[in-house]
């Protein structure tokens, strides 16, 4: 029986794990992936690797400025590229400029930070939820080799998308209405990202190209590129095999989600690509993803949403607040906050160690550096 389980090991549910665990709860993180990180992903391919989730991390606002500054001290971000690119009409020019930070190994590597001293059970769905006559919520798991397991908690964070919670909460919707009903009003746009490695090319062919990150514009079909071997530390050695990732807007993710050959789609996303750097075309390897849940649209006002009926229940993640890393950490810390608060008026107490996020920040880095 753990105090909480926190479902979702992404930013926010990383963060709503660390502090509660720091506060002296004990937390176990549920995870359905094989990796961490949630939507912060990186795919490995070709002895090299393509952030096919958050591009970069960059200040956003007081959560995200504290976790840039750690981690560029810690050394597990460096400076990618100050300056995006802005594609309109086939024009390329410079937009906007301030800095943007990426991590040597992939953009995971925070997400591992952020996880470092965790329980994390991986490759675990949560499929339901029930309330127990004991006081304690039953979570049904399932693996990918479908084996199944339970585990019991006191208490329950959801640090997963609006839809995929409001799907686990639904049997609760008399006892929790409000609830249910601010969750199913949150929207989601989808996103497609095509991840393509090409055959080497000369490093002077490579450092040509004028720029690292572009913007696609309002109306078309791609709102991101990346050119992602220029993320690693020493591109020197790795520009020679060209990585790109093209991520779409959310009218053609729209269009194409339930496609049943994404390699076309795929394709068709890199059309841009190869208008740019027609030298560079064909790939080797062409990988697809869908985000079914890539950008909330619709959020609600709070940090977090709560309540104690039947037991301790917390719902958090970028869709409280905004849209973005700063609200997915807002969110989780805010949901730790809340959920001790719950957890006291049950009689159920942490330690009382009050920190702040920097705080936090900074005795991770002691965990992370720890063999
Ligand atoms: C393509 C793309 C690019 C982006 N680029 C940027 C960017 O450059 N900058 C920026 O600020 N933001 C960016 N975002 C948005 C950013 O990714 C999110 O705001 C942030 O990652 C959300 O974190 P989260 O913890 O709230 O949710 P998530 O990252 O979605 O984490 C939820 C976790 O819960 C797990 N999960 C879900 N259901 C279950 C279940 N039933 N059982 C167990 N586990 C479950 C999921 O596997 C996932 O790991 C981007 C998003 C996309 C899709």
């Amino acid at each position: 029986m753990f105090d909480v389980a926190i479902v979702g090991a992404g930013i926010a549910g990383l963060i709503c794990a660390q502090r509660l665990q720091h506060r002296g709860y004990q937390v176990v993180v549920l995870e359905k992936s094989r990796g961490l990180g949630g939507r912060m992903a990186t795919r490995r391919l070709q002895g090299t690797w393509a952030d096919h989730g958050i591009r970069c991390v960059e200040d956003q606002g007081k959560f995200s400025q504290a976790l840039v500054e750690t981690l560029l001290e810690q050394g597990v971000t460096h400076l990618w590229t100050d300056t995006l690119h802005r594609l309109d009409s086939g024009k390329l020019t410079e937009s906007d400029r301030h800095p943007r930070y990426v991590a040597a190994d992939g953009i995971t590597t925070i997400a591992k930070f952020l996880a470092s001293g965790l329980e994390i059970w991986r490759d675990q769905r949560v499929q339901a939820i029930a309330s127990m006559p004991e006081s304690a919520w039953n979570l049904t798991l399932e693996s990918a080799t479908l084996e199944k397991k339970n585990v019991t908690a006191k208490s329950l964070v959801l640090a997963i998308p609006a839809p995929q919670a409001a799907l686990l909460i639904e049997p609760f919707a008399e006892q929790m209405p409000t609830l249910l009903a601010a969750v199913q009003s949150v929207e989601f746009a989808p996103c497609i990202t095509a991840i393509a490695a090409y055959a080497p090319k000369p490093q002077s062919q490579m450092t040509e190209i004028p720029w690292r990150a572009i913007a696609g514009s309002e109306a078309s079909d791609l709102a991101w590129i990346g050119l992602e071997t220029t993320k690693h530390l020493d591109p020197s050695q790795s520009e020679l095999t060209p990585v790109i990732v093209a991520q779409s807007s959310a009218q053609f993710a729209e269009r194409y989600l339930e496609a049943a050959d994404l390699q076309t789609v795929g394709q068709q996303l890199l059309a841009t690509v190869q208008g740019l750097l027609p030298w560079l075309s064909p790939p080797e390897v062409l990988q697809v993803h869908r985000w079914r849940y890539g950008f909330v649209t619709k959020p609600i006002a709070d940090t977090c949403l709560s309540t104690n009926q039947p037991l301790p229940l917390v719902c958090s993640g970028d869709w409280c607040g905004g849209n973005q890393i700063e609200n997915a950490l807002q969110s989780g810390w805010a949901a730790a906050e809340q959920m001790a608060i719950l957890m006291q008026k049950l009689g159920i107490f942490g330690g009382d160690r009050s920190e702040d996020f920097a705080d936090l920040l900074r005795a991770l880095s002691f965990s992370y550096r720890q063999p």
